[in-house]
């Protein structure tokens, strides 16, 4: 694969001082190919870029933002099989996986496009002689940062927002699965003026905290870990003040009354954690609360069809799951299967790494169940990021069931099984989530708020109020009465 550049001011450069990081293959260890190390001064460069660009750009017409959106899902739709493989490779999912990511991102660019008409603001009836309206501005230079897990769906659908409603992206990717943000630059370079969008990659802690602390960048949007969420917060306040949207982490339950159909629970439980990402999902149902009365039963059928997937290399057509992202994640996986056994939790299945079946270069875990878990413990507190499902000791009464499910301080999805309309209705009010299922899992309904509340973060996305939070009001008021 050739050596990849990064898109600045309609321009395909590397760092500008050389630097490059490594772009491998979780699933094979194979050395794909290298990514720019971003350099202060590259992040300079891209937001002078943008800032610049922002002077024209904010004048385009509503027309003109969705011809531009749509052209840029047309040329997404017509490299998907490429953009799908550029991510497979880059980050271990399955490719089918990968490839509906793609078909994601090419719907949220024509979903936005379609929204650019919705960005106005109201009159407010006023005294006679004057008119009073509001209007809706864009911020002028946005910064996106992204995370590993979807990586060509996030850098193509989270720029349509804030391209939609007129203003310029600086995007940085992942280190870690930067190949498709990359290519989507080189495709866009040929079809978006000069600056609008830049795309400039290398780690969180040179590209990325230069890119938050820019004095010129006003609004900010991270999608990524609690942690470094915080950190974003704290940085971009020691610069200026600046609108800064979270979307981050969960540690989600799945509740599990006894009036639920059983296989059907089961099935949704494998399907909620996400295994075919291996885990690696932010809505991932992680934490699992099931009533005593059919507790056993549940764990004894979860933990066989858990046990029953089959990891595989991303072009297997037979796999169920892939590889980890990175070493570093791989780790961060098994230790957490150490720790859950130190805490005193039962491991019904898997867990440990994946040697066989030509699998013994890449970073396989096999996909992992836990029982008996205490709901105060590490393993039911902290986000693991991977193929690792914890179910609680079991509860006894719904008020138990609501304890446990609220108890961690994230609060990103939930759902619950039941056929009680009351307890599906009280589940749905006092959840503390952004976004709950009943009877569901899984499923972002296009056009639905989707965020988190507690540490999982601030701000909705996937919906036309993530469109508005790319605009500010300004309030107008004319006297034309009285002069
Ligand atoms: P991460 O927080 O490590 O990194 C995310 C991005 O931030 C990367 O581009 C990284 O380079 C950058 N970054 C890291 N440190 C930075 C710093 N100090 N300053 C500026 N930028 C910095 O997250 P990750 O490991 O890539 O992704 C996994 C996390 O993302 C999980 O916690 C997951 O739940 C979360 N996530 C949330 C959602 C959501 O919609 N709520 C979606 C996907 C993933």
């Amino acid at each position: 694969m050739n050596d990849t550049t990064m898109l600045i001011g309609g321009k395909l450069r590397p760092a500008s001082d050389g630097s490059v990081l490594d772009a491998l293959n979780p699933a094979t260890g194979v050395r794909l190919t290298t990514i720019p190390d971003a350099t202060p001064g590259d992040v300079d460069d891209a937001v002078a870029a943008a800032s610049s660009a922002f002077a024209t750009w904010r004048r385009s017409t509503p027309g003109e933002r969705s011809a531009l959106l749509t052209t840029l899902a047309d040329v997404v739709a017509a490299h998907a099989d490429e953009l799908a493989r550029l991510d497979a490779d880059d980050n271990g999912s399955l490719y089918r996986e990968m490839r509906r990511d793609v078909d994601m991102a090419v719907f949220y660019l024509r979903y936005y496009a379609g929204l650019t008409l919705q960005l106005h603001g109201d009159t407010v009836p006023s005294e006679p002689g004057t008119l009073t309206y509001s209007v809706r501005r864009p911020y002028g230079v946005v910064g996106r940062l992204i995370p590993f897990n979807h990586p060509l769906m996030f850098a193509a659908s989270k720029i349509a927002a804030p391209l939609a409603a007129g203003n310029t992206v600086v995007i940085k990717p992942s280190e870690h699965t930067s190949l498709s943000a990359l290519r989507l630059g080189e495709l866009a370079a040929d079809v978006v003026p000069p600056g609008v969008l830049n795309v400039v990659t290398g780690t969180g802690a040179r590209s990325g905290d230069a890119l938050v602390a820019h004095p010129d960048v006003r609004r900010l949007a991270f999608t990524g870990s609690a942690a470094t969420g915080r950190a974003i917060q704290r940085r971009a306040a020691e610069v200026s003040i600046k609108t800064v949207t979270l979307e981050l982490g969960g540690k989600n339950p799945l509740v599990v009354f006894p009036d639920a159909d059983l296989d059907v629970a089961v099935a949704a439980s494998v399907r909620g954690m996400n295994f075919t990402w291996q885990g690696q999902s932010c809505g991932s149902l992680s934490r699992v609360v099931v009533h005593r009365d059919v507790h056993d039963a549940f764990v004894e059928k979860l933990a066989a069809t858990v046990g029953a997937l089959r990891p595989g290399l991303p072009d297997d057509p037979d796999a169920d799951t892939g590889a980890i992202v990175n070493a570093g994640q791989l780790e961060k996986v098994l230790s957490y299967v150490r720790l859950g056994q130190d805490e005193g939790a039962r491991l019904c299945t898997g867990g440990d790494r994946v040697t066989e079946g030509g699998l013994a270069d890449g970073l396989f875990v096999r996909p992992a169940v836990f029982a008996d878990v205490d709901p105060g413990s590490r393993l039911a507190q902290e986000e693991i990021f991977g193929p690792v499902l914890a179910v609680m000791r079991p509860f006894t009464d719904a008020d138990e069931a609501l304890r446990i499910a609220n108890a961690t301080s994230l609060g990103l999805t939930a759902s619950v099984f039941t056929r009680d309309l009351g307890t599906a209705h009280r589940f749905a009010e006092d959840l503390e989530a952004g976004y709950v299922w009943v009877n569901e899992v899984g499923r972002h309904v296009p056009g639905t708020p989707f965020g988190g509340v507690k540490d999982s973060g601030i701000g909705r996305e996937e919906d036309l109020d993530e469109l508005f939070s790319y605009t500010q009001l300004k309030n107008v008021h004319i006297n034309y009465g009285h002069i």
